[in-house]
C-alpha cells in the first residue's frame, strides 16, 4: 500500500516506520531536524522494538496520489496540513490517528474519504530521528463517522501485519468522544495540578470531579446523538489504572512550552452543549484554566517552586 503519513512526530514515526519495516511503500512527511536525521541514518524506533527503519522521509507533501493518507498532526494543525497536501486529498483515504473532535469533519471539508480512529499507544521523540515507543497500545479504526467499508479492514489488516494491533469499528465516532471525554477530565486535572495520573484515581477530591466532568460530556454527547460501544466512564477507571505512572501529554505540552490540544477537547464539548441548548460549566471552567495556563506557559507555577 502506498502511505503518505502526513505530520510525522512521534505517532505518526512509529506507525510509518513500522508500516515500512513491513514493506508498505511509505513517505513520512514532517519538520526537520527529524526528516534530515531520518534521511542521514534512518528511523530509530526503541522501547518495544528496537529497530532502524530506513524509510523516506519529506517536508513537503508530494504531489502523486497514495492509496492512503495518515494524519498524525496535533489537531491544532489539521486544517495546515490537509491544505499543503492540495489537490491529492481529493477522493483519497485519510485516516485519523489523532486525539480531539472535528479532525475527520475537515477532512471531509477537503473533499477526503475519511477513516476515524484512536490509539492507545505511546510514544515520545527523544530526538530528532529517534522515537520511543514507550506503551504498547490498540487502535480503533472505522469508517467516518458510522458505517462499513472494505478498505477499512484492508487498512486494518495492514496494521496488523505491521505489528499494530488494530481493531475495525462501524461506530468510530462514538470511540472518538468516549476518548476525547476521558481527556477532558483525566488531561485538564492532570494539566493544572501538575500531577500523575495515579494522584487522579486515589485522590477523592480529583476522582468525583473527572466523574462529574465526564458525566457533562456524556450528556452533551448524548444530545448531539453519539453512541458509545464502551461507556465513557468505564474507559476512564481503564485509562487512569493503565497510565498512572504518566504526566498527561497535554501537561507535557505545557512544561515544553507549547500549544495543547483544550481547544479540542474541552473546547470542542462546549461548542456541542451550546448547538443543543445545554450548558457545560465543567468544561468551560477547565477549558479556561487550560488556556490561561497555556497563556502563561507554566512560568508562574514553576517560578513559586
Ligand atoms: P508531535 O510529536 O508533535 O507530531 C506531530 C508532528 O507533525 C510535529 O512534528 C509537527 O511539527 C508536524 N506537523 C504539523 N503540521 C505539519 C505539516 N503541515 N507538514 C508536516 N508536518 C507537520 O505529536 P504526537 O505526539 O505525535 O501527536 C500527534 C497526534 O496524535 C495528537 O493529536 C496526539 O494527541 C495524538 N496521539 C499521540 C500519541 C502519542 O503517544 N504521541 C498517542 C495517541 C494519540 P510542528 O511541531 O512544527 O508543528
Amino acid at each position: 500500500m502506498k502511505i503518505y503519513v502526513l505530520g510525522a512526530g512521534a505517532i505518526g514515526s512509529l506507525f510509518g516506520g513500522l508500516l515500512a519495516e513491513a514493506g508498505e511503500d511509505v513517505i513520512l512527511i514532517g519538520r526537520e531536524p527529524h526528516v534530515g536525521a531520518i534521511k542521514k541514518k534512518g528511523l530509530i524506533i526503541r522501547g518495544i522494538v528496537d529497530t532502524t527503519v530506513h524509510v523516506e522521509a519529506m517536508t513537503s507533501v508530494p504531489r502523486d496520489r497514495p492509496d492512503l493518507i495518515i494524519l498524525s498532526t496535533k489537531a491544532y494543525s489539521t486544517e495546515e496540513a490537509l491544505k499543503s497536501a492540495g489537490e491529492i486529498v481529493k477522493g483519497t483515504w485519510v485516516l485519523s490517528i489523532q486525539n480531539g473532535i472535528g479532525n475527520e469533519e475537515r477532512i471531509i471539508k477537503f473533499g477526503g474519504r475519511a477513516i476515524g480512529g484512536i490509539t492507545t499507544n505511546g510514544v515520545v521523540m527523544s530526538e530528532p530521528g529517534i522515537i520511543e515507543w514507550r506503551g504498547k497500545g490498540v487502535t480503533v479504526i472505522g469508517l467516518y463517522p458510522q458505517g462499513h467499508d472494505p478498505f477499512v479492514e484492508e487498512v486494518a489488516n495492514t496494521l496488523e501485519r505491521a505489528g499494530l494491533e488494530t481493531h475495525v469499528t462501524e461506530n468510530v465516532q462514538g470511540w472518538i468522544w468516549s476518548k476525547a471525554i476521558v481527556n477532558s477530565a483525566i488531561n485538564t486535572i492532570g494539566t493544572i495540578l501538575e500531577i500523575k495520573n495515579e494522584i487522579i484515581m486515589t485522590n477523592d477530591y480529583l476522582l468525583s470531579i473527572a466523574m462529574e466532568v465526564v458525566k457533562e460530556g456524556c450528556k452533551i454527547a448524548l444530545q448531539n446523538g453519539i453512541e458509545f460501544e464502551v461507556p465513557p466512564m468505564e474507559l476512564l477507571f481503564q485509562t487512569l489504572e493503565q497510565t498512572k505512572e504518566n504526566y498527561n501529554s497535554m501537561l507535557q505540552d505545557i512544561w515544553r512550552g507549547k500549544q495543547t490540544e483544550i481547544d479540542y477537547i474541552n473546547g470542542k464539548i462546549v461548542e456541542y452543549a451550546k448547538a443543543v441548548n445545554l450548558d457545560a460549566p465543567m468544561n468551560t471552567l477547565l477549558w479556561a484554566l487550560v488556556k490561561a495556563k497555556e497563556e502563561l506557559k507554566g512560568n508562574v507555577w514553576r517560578k513559586r517552586k
